[in-house]
């Protein structure tokens, strides 16, 4: 997959925000491929390669009908030569999503509510005897996933002092903590929590064992996917002031978390405040 790297990094300000002592910045990865994610694609980066090494010839994966890991995944099996195949959670339906993951070849097996959860019931079900399967889990969870988001700290040409990013399974923040631990930085990784999840602080330790990071997860408005029309304004002034386009699901809970957080004066004076822009754009078609 043909990825646009590094990102550019830009500055930016917050329309109603008054702290011209604060600077922040914008890692822009959803630049990196008009299509994939930025996040999902750092992430599959040594999935793939694992598969290949394995010469694992299809990858099987899993997420819901609006899920730009299964875009990710669908685009990269295209362009590895891979054969793709996705349980797509609930009854059968059709979207941009799913019409451009179907263009690219990839197989959709939409699955019951109550199977889906056991993925890896659905996996050796199906393919427990094909050795050419690849499991990949949703939204491509694990290690060799935060191994692959951790390089992005290899390209920031300056030091912050914090690094902010939405999660959702939290790989990418697991990610940004390795990353940071391994280069031994003092910048803080921070996420944003877009959705209700007890254990996720857990699951992020699972990827990144002791290197640290802070989860906020007071921030999620409801739950994943969820709007309201004070958010959806918020959105509107931002793009308009800053022509960053953000969306509801994932960077537009980053953005005004992170405002919040500076209205609170959760940031020392003179800080230096990167966002991880992931992507979750798609473009219309
Ligand atoms: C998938 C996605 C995320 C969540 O990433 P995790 O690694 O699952 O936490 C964040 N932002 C965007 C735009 C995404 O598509």
């Amino acid at each position: 997959m043909q990825l646009q790297l590094p990102s550019p990094i830009q500055a930016f300000s917050f329309p109603g925000l008054q702290r011209p002592d604060l600077a922040f910045f914008v890692k822009r990865d959803d630049l990196i491929h008009p299509y994939v994610s930025g996040n999902k694609a750092r992430k599959l980066k040594y999935l793939l390669q694992e598969a290949k090494t394995l010469g694992k010839t299809k990858l099987v994966t899993f997420g819901g009908a609006y899920s730009s890991h299964l875009l990710a995944t669908a685009f990269a099996a295209q362009a590895e030569g891979l054969q793709a195949l996705a349980f797509v959670r609930g009854e059968e339906v059709e979207n941009d999503v799913l019409t451009q993951c179907k263009k690219r070849g990839m197989e959709l097996l939409f699955t019951d509510r109550l199977s889906y959860r056991n993925k890896q019931q659905l996996f050796t079900d199906r393919f427990g005897k094909d050795p050419q399967a690849y499991f990949i889990s949703e939204g491509g969870y694990s290690e060799l996933a935060a191994k692959g988001v951790a390089e992005l700290i290899n390209e920031l040409p300056e030091s912050y002092d914090h690094l902010f990013c939405a999660c959702g399974t939290g790989a990418t923040l697991a990610g940004l903590a390795l990353g940071i631990q391994q280069q031994q930085l003092a910048i803080k990784a921070e996420g944003i929590s877009v959705l209700k999840h007890d254990a996720l602080a857990e699951e992020i330790h699972s990827l990144c064992g002791e290197s640290p990071f802070i989860l906020h997860s007071q921030f999620h408005e409801g739950g994943y996917a969820k709007s309201n029309p004070e958010l959806e304004e918020w959105i509107r002034t931002f793009i308009a002031s800053t022509k960053i386009p953000i969306e509801f699901v994932y960077t537009g809970k980053l953005f005004k978390a992170v405002e919040e957080l500076a209205r609170q004066n959760y940031f020392l004076p003179n800080s230096r405040v990167l966002l991880l822009h992931t992507g979750g754009i798609l473009p219309k078609a």
